[in-house]
């Protein structure tokens, strides 16, 4: 399938290691080279902002998908080159969700963290069979790996489910696996 969109999930924190804003700023960059469009939380703050300064001065799209009640705080970037405002939260990730054909989880918080297991978890259902990849910038996510493998030894969830996403290092290597990916028939949770 050709890739035209890549959802970017991320942190709206502007206090963070200039690391995590070196990383945004070369992956929106990369994204772009590939002529792939960028969706995301239409943020100006934190690494949704890094992103967008990475992908400009390219041909491809920066769109922003807010709901209504942060887009009245004044929040979404004004150089986006498209938004769109969504009643609610979950009308957000929804459109999110569909107008995506691959995720990039960055470094982020609970709002990040949220979407990230959501994508997960509406896979491992089998609603959608996209490519997911967490970038783990400053082995950011570890722990929260460290925190999966015990659901996989505990069987709390089939180890097959690994496969559900992917650990990226660099923004190379998660568009790389975006670029190639094959969706592999995963087993049903509970049949
Ligand atoms: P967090 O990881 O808690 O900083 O939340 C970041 C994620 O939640 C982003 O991927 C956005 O979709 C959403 N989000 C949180 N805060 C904002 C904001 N101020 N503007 C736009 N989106 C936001």
């Amino acid at each position: 399938m050709k890739i035209k969109n890549i959802c970017v999930f991320c942190s709206s924190s502007d206090d963070i290691d200039v690391d995590f804003f070196k990383t945004a700023n070369e992956l929106g960059k990369l994204i772009a080279k590939n002529n792939i469009n960028i969706i995301h939380g239409a943020g100006k703050i934190g690494l949704m902002g890094e992103i967008e300064k990475g992908a400009r001065n390219y041909d491809t799209k920066v769109i922003g998908i807010i709901p209504q009640k942060l887009y009245k705080r004044g929040i979404y970037s004004e150089t986006l080159d498209d938004i769109i405002i969504t009643k609610d939260m979950k009308k957000r990730k929804e459109i999110m969700r569909e107008k995506s054909d691959a995720f990039i989880i960055l470094p982020g918080g609970f709002g990040t963290l949220e979407e990230a297991i959501e994508t997960i978890t509406l896979k491992q259902l089998k609603y959608h069979t996209k490519p997911i990849v967490f970038l783990n910038t400053k082995n950011f996510y570890s722990d929260l790996f460290s925190q999966f493998n015990k659901f996989y030894n505990n069987k709390f969830t089939n180890p097959k489910f690994k496969d559900l996403y992917f650990i990226a290092e660099t923004p190379l290597q998660a568009i790389d696996y975006i670029l190639n990916y094959k969706y592999n028939e995963i087993v049903d949770k509970w049949l």
